[in-house]
């Protein structure tokens, strides 16, 4: 589905990504782990068009990110969840516009062929709220009215909406607090089981990475040291780096 060849990124001629590769098949849960500065969020930021690669290539279903000229088949195959989800989410837009929008924008009502008709759009961004553990009072509310674990859920919700066949979760835990982290794992490992979707989950969290992905990939200054799966991460470690990274987990 997702492949990425001799991926390199480069800023001002500081190389920042080196000779990346890997795939991610349909339902996958891949990992990314690395310290901070490691290049996970260019991963992200090259996958969804945001950098443009100094080298190499980005495919989906074997076409070319850089070439592919339906760039909003594109936009809608990958969503992504950011760290901070009160910075990502516009704080001068309801709830229900924010999952409106990109319903509207991709054109996804019921029937293709047709425009979305208020009641119907209320009733999906209702389904998205109720897929992510929130109700309908939340629709009329503003950002600043939700807790973060609340905005992040909302997050979740508008990167669903489009019908994602890839959802890009760069540190999506990391502004939350511990039991919020758990109930948003479970929340997002009911949404793999129910929903046709892949994740390439970023964290630098080895012990949050292993349970809830299969395969993990490392990354230390730019370049993938280990693909593994989570169980062999721990049991057979096949890089330095990897050991430096559970040795540094308590
Ligand atoms: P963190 O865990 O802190 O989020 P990360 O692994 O996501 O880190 P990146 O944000 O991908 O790291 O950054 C990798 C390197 O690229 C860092 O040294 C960063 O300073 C640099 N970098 C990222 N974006 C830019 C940019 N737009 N211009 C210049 N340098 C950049
Ligand atoms: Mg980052």
């Amino acid at each position: 589905m997702l492949q990425i060849n001799n991926l390199s990124k480069a800023f001002r001629g500081k190389q920042v990504l080196r000779d990346i590769r890997f795939s991610v098949a349909p339902g996958e849960i891949v990992g990314l782990i690395g310290m901070s500065g490691s290049g996970k969020s260019t991963i992200a930021k090259c996958m969804l068009g945001l950098e443009k690669p100094t080298e190499g290539e980005i495919l989906w279903n074997g076409r070319s990110l850089l070439t592919w000229n339906q760039k909003s088949s594109w936009r809608q195959a990958i969503q992504i969840v950011f760290q901070d989800p009160r910075a990502s989410l516009n704080p001068r837009w309801t709830i229900q516009r924010s999952l409106a929008e990109p319903l509207i924008n991709f054109n996804m009502a019921s029937d293709k062929r047709s425009k979305w008709q208020p009641k119907e759009l209320d009733t999906r961004v209702q389904q998205l709220l109720l897929e992510v553990g929130l109700d309908e009072r939340f629709m009329q509310r503003y950002p600043d009215e939700l807790s973060t674990g609340q905005c992040q859920r909302v997050c979740i919700a508008r990167a669903l909406a489009p019908g994602p066949k890839l959802i890009v979760l760069d540190e999506p835990l990391s502004a939350l607090d511990v039991t919020i982290q758990a109930q948003m794992l479970v929340l997002l490992k009911e949404l793999h089981a129910t929903q046709q979707v892949s994740y390439l989950f970023i964290s630098h969290d080895i012990a949050v990475v292993s349970e809830l992905c299969e395969r993990v990939l490392v990354i230390d200054k730019g370049i993938i040291v280990e693909d593994n799966t989570a169980q062999g991460l721990i049991y057979d470690t096949k890089h330095a780096y990897t050991r430096k990274l559970l040795a540094d987990t308590p």
